[in-house]
C-alpha cells in the first residue's frame, strides 16, 4: 500500500491540523504519577462502546459539508480498517446525526482534522468532529482511505505520532514553517508548530518507542528532518495501519466478551480491583422506570461511562462522568428504563491504594 505520490514531494498533499484537546489544568495536589496516568488515558473511550457516525447532506449546516457517494465510501473503508483490526470499539452508520457521536464533513479548502477522542462530545449536533478535504485527491485509492484513517485514530483518541518527543526528530524549523506556509497548506507558524514541531509532553505518548510507519504519522519531503539522517531525504509511512498501530490500538481497545460481565444489583457496592488504565464493565437491569444514581466511592480517578446495550448486542453511549483530578467522585444520575440492559463501564486512571475503589447504583 504505496502511496504513489511518494516519491514526488508528499507536501502536495494536504496535511491534518488535528482539532487540540483541550489543556488539562491541575490542582497543585494532582502531580507525578496521578497526572501522567491521567493524561495518558484522557481522552480515551470506554471500551466496547459503539460509535456512531452520520455524514452531512446537503440540507444540513451549511451544503458545502456534503460529499458524493464515492468520498462516503472512502470513509466507510477506513472505518472497516479499524474494525478489521479487532478492537473493542463499533463502528455503525446514521442518518440522524443526532445520534451520532462522529459527524463527518467535505467542506473543500478546510484540510483533514478531527477532534481527538472524547473531546468530539463537546461539539454541538451541528457542529462537524471530522472533515476531509475533497481538493486532496481522497475520492478514491489508498491514500484516501489512509486520509480517513488517520482522522479516525484521532477520534480514537490518538495523538500525531511524529509529534512522539521518543522519536528524536530533529527539524529544520524554518524549511517546516516555509513548506507548510505554501499551497496547498497555509498554514501559519502557531498551526504548523502545533502539529508537526511541538512534541507533545511525554505522558502522552502511546509507547517508548518511535513508530515512523504509524497511520497518525505525517510523511515528510527532503529537507524538513536533520536528524536521524537516513530521514533528510524524506520520511515515507508504508501506508496502511501499522502492526504497532494495531498493538497500540488494541491494548486500549481488546475485544470484549460481553457474556462475561458481571451484574451488579441494586444496591450492591462493589470493590474494585483495577491496573491503572484498565476498565470493567458492569451489568444494570433495572425493574423499575425512574431516576437512579451511579457513583464510585474512594480516592480515585475515573471515568465512568453508561452504556445502553441494544437488541442486537451493541452498546451505545448514553452519559458519561469523568472525575479525573478532581477531588470528587464520578456521579451520574439518570432515567433507567425498565426491562433495558445498560452497562455502567469504570476506566480507572489513578487509585491511591489499589483495591480502595467501588462502585454502587440506587
Ligand atoms: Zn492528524
Amino acid at each position: 500500500m504505496t502511496n504513489p505520490d511518494a516519491t514526488q514531494g508528499s507536501l502536495r498533499k494536504k496535511y491534518c491540523a488535528s482539532r487540540q484537546p483541550t489543556p488539562r489544568v491541575f490542582g497543585p495536589n494532582v502531580g507525578g504519577e496521578r497526572a501522567r496516568l491521567i493524561l495518558l488515558h484522557g481522552n480515551k473511550w470506554a471500551n466496547g462502546t459503539t460509535l456512531n457516525f452520520a455524514f452531512f447532506d446537503s440540507q444540513g449546516p451549511d451544503p458545502s459539508w456534503a460529499g458524493a457517494g464515492a468520498l462516503k465510501d472512502q470513509v466507510r473503508g477506513a472505518f472497516k480498517r479499524w474494525t478489521d483490526v479487532g478492537i473493542g470499539i463499533s463502528f455503525r452508520e446514521v442518518t440522524d446525526r443526532a445520534s451520532a457521536q462522529v459527524r463527518v464533513a467535505f467542506q473543500p479548502g478546510d484540510g483533514h482534522w478531527s477532534y481527538i477522542g472524547r473531546d468530539i462530545l463537546k461539539q454541538g449536533v451541528d457542529d462537524r468532529t471530522l472533515n476531509l478535504d475533497p481538493l486532496d485527491g481522497i475520492a478514491d485509492g489508498e491514500y484516501g482511505i489512509d486520509v480517513a484513517c488517520h482522522e479516525i485514530g484521532h477520534t480514537l483518541g490518538f495523538p500525531h505520532e511524529h509529534q512522539n518527543p521518543n522519536a528524536g526528530i530533529v527539524w529544520n524549523e524554518e524549511a517546516v514553517y516555509r513548506a507548510l506556509a505554501a499551497p496547498p497548506n497555509r498554514w501559519d507558524r502557531q498551526t504548523t508548530y502545533a502539529n508537526i514541531i511541538e512534541k507533545i509532553a511525554p505522558d502522552r505518548v502511546r509507547g517508548s518507542s518511535w513508530d515512523p510507519d504509524s497511520i497518525m504519522h505525517y510523511p515528510f519531503e527532503p529537507g524538513l528532518i536533520e536528524e536521524p539522517a537516513k530521514y533528510r531525504d524524506g520520511l515515507q509511512p508504508r501506508g496502511g495501519i501499522s502492526e504497532t498501530d494495531k498493538q497500540w490500538v488494541k491494548a486500549f481497545y481488546p475485544v470484549e466478551r460481553p457474556a462475561d460481565f458481571p451484574s451488579l444489583a441494586l444496591f450492591e457496592s462493589r470493590r474494585l480491583q483495577l491496573q491503572a488504565g484498565a476498565q470493567v464493565s458492569l451489568v444494570l437491569k433495572p425493574t423499575v422506570t425512574r431516576f437512579y444514581e451511579m457513583r464510585t466511592f474512594g480516592a480515585s480517578d475515573t471515568v465512568m461511562v453508561l452504556n445502553q446495550r441494544r437488541a442486537d448486542g451493541t452498546e451505545h453511549y448514553v452519559t458519561a462522568d469523568d472525575d479525573s483530578g478532581e477531588e470528587r467522585n464520578a456521579y451520574i444520575r439518570r432515567r433507567l428504563q425498565t426491562g433495558e440492559t445498560y452497562l455502567l463501564k469504570l476506566r480507572l486512571y489513578y487509585a491511591a491504594h489499589a483495591g480502595e475503589t467501588a462502585v454502587m447504583w440506587w
